[in-house]
């Protein structure tokens, strides 16, 4: 899933302070589960939205509609009476917010959240950093844990000096990922693999402007 953070009402007040009509829009897949833009999380940010407004002495009409996915055309299409606001605010991650973007050109949308991560939902609030997204995934070599993501230098071969009691020298509170893997490849009965080298990764693979394009593969 896609981790995000939401932006505070005080951003989400500036950014929205010269429109008196606004659409916030939820997402019901991967905010909705790292609680940040789900339809709870519409109707809290519309309510203080609202409050905060009155407060001024100004009123705002905040409509609330959440959708399953806002990376999904089919879903955005869902959306209803959008011309009868004068912007979006979406609280989705930035691949929704961009979304909706594309599919109404002329409304300004605006970011309702901070995207974070791909990661996992370890407990109820609580979500870890796994995948980078690098475009050339090594995990078959590391027993499964990804030392891109969650190595704090990236670190390809083994861990760094830094390693003390199974955690990493940024803090006590995390784990050393090479610990980690090496404790993964002994469990799998593959611990030769750890004295393999792992060659340089291509991070051009991870570059800009990325795109997969698989309408040819069956030619
Ligand atoms: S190796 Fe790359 S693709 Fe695989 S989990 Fe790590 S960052 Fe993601
Ligand atoms: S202690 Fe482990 S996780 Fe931390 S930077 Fe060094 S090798 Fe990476």
């Amino acid at each position: 899933m896609i981790v995000a953070e939401p932006k505070s009402l005080d951003e989400i007040k500036a950014m929205t302070d010269k429109y008196d009509r606004i659409l916030m829009v939820g997402c019901g897949t991967c905010t909705t589960v790292c609680l940040t833009g789900g339809e709870r999380e519409v109707k809290l940010m519309a309510t203080a939205l609202r409050l905060a407004r009155k407060v001024e002495g100004r009123e705002i009409e905040v409509g609330e509609q959440t959708i399953l996915r806002q990376c999904d055309f089919e879903y955005i299409d869902e959306l209803k009476d959008v011309d009868s606001y004068q912007a979006i605010v979406s609280l989705a991650c930035g691949a929704g917010i961009q979304g909706v973007a594309r599919s109404f050109p002329e409304k300004p949308v605006l970011p309702g959240v901070n995207t974070q991560f791909i990661g996992f939902n370890e407990e109820f609030g609580y979500y870890t950093e796994q995948c980078k997204a690098c475009g050339d995934c090594i995990l078959h070599l590391t027993g499964g844990i990804c030392p891109i993501a969650r190595c704090a230098k990236g670190l390809l071969n083994g861990p760094c000096g830094g390693t003390n009691n199974g955690k990493c020298e940024i803090s006590k509170d995390k784990d050393c990922a090479w610990v980690l893997i090496y404790n993964a490849l002994e469990k799998q009965g593959n611990i030769e693999q750890f004295k393999q080298i792992i060659t340089p990764k291509d991070f051009a693979k991870a570059g800009n402007i990325r795109s997969m394009d698989l309408r040819k593969a069956g030619d």
